[in-house]
């Protein structure tokens, strides 16, 4: 197993200051969990590299409620330094720890240029491409009121719609390896009738991009109370031929590796037998493997 979608942080004001004590943790609690490999993603947005090239990004995106309310949230989440985060990383690394090197990136529409071009700088193994904003509006973080508003002013299907088609962009710009829990617009538990049409468009979206899609164990977690993505996209992205991850979303020691039996009960009703790890971006298979004592 692996746990291929990890933050050192948890969300707010904080010191963001990585040490290798920590990266030598997650990968100990990791272990102990029978999962091999684990994956360093923190959000690329925490670091100040990613706020001199994005910041401010949203002036102009419609809502000026939706606006102003990112605009705080976004300096709430400020304080990384790139440089620092990756040379820790790749320290834990040379030291012979199972770890390799990512970041989590968003979706900045008509920048995904930009943001590869900042990204080339580094040695990164994989990078993890999010959909969690449409608009201004942060759709999945319940800790924003006005964010939480929004859910009431929207048809389920335009969200469904949105969310798919700015995945599709995010995929079609080739910034990313993994597509980080697939259908995370469904987290408010609200889903269309029939989702099968932006369920398809999801898999095509991965199989054309030639991206790995995550199944995530976040979504329990969430009000939608279900892994991401569901069953029903998980056999699409197979009949696709798209690669899969595993993967927690844990922003601390203690969720590292989250519900893996779970995760490997999922894949094996998919008929998944392995996993994509990677190394410099390019994918190398490995099996999937026991799910580890305790699962
Ligand atoms: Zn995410
Ligand atoms: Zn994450």
């Amino acid at each position: 197993m692996l746990d291929y979608h990890l933050h050192l942080w948890p969300h707010g004001p904080r010191p963001l200051e990585a040490t290798l004590e920590q990266v030598a943790a997650y990968c100990q609690a990791a272990q102990a969990q029978g999962v091999d490999e684990i994956a360093l993603t923190e959000h690329l947005f925490r670091f100040r590299q990613a706020d001199h090239l994005l910041g401010g990004w949203w002036a102009g995106e419609g809502d000026g409620t939706l606006a102003s309310a990112m605009g705080q949230w976004w300096a709430s989440e400020q304080g990384g330094d790139l440089d620092q985060y990756v040379e820790v990383a790749l320290a834990a690394k040379e030291a012979g720890l199972p770890v390799v090197v990512g970041l989590e990136v968003d979706h900045y529409p008509g920048r995904m240029h930009d943001v590869a071009e900042l990204l080339a700088g580094y040695p990164f193994d994989v990078l993890l491409g999010s959909v969690h904003w449409i608009g201004p509006w942060g759709f999945d973080n319940f800790g924003v009121g006005a964010f939480v508003a929004e859910w009431g002013a929207r048809t389920i299907d335009a969200v469904w719609d949105d969310y798919t088609t700015r995945l599709e962009e995010l995929a079609d710009s080739g910034a990313c390896d993994v597509l980080a829990h697939p259908d995370l617009c469904k987290i408010s538990g609200r889903r269309p009738e029939v989702p099968d049409e932006f369920h398809d468009r999801m898999a095509e979206a991965a199989a054309r991009s030639g991206m790995a899609a995550e199944v995530s164990s976040a979504g329990w977690r969430k009000p939608v109370g279900e892994a991401y993505p569901s069953p029903e996209l998980l056999a699409r992205f197979h009949r696709a031929g798209v690669p899969v991850t595993t993967a927690s979303d844990a922003h601390g020691v203690e969720l590292v590796a989250e519900r893996r039996g779970d995760v490997a009960a999922l894949l094996a009703g998919a008929g998944y037998r392995e996993l994509a790890a990677y190394r410099g971006r390019r994918l190398r298979p490995v099996p999937i493997g026991p799910a580890g004592p305790g699962s």
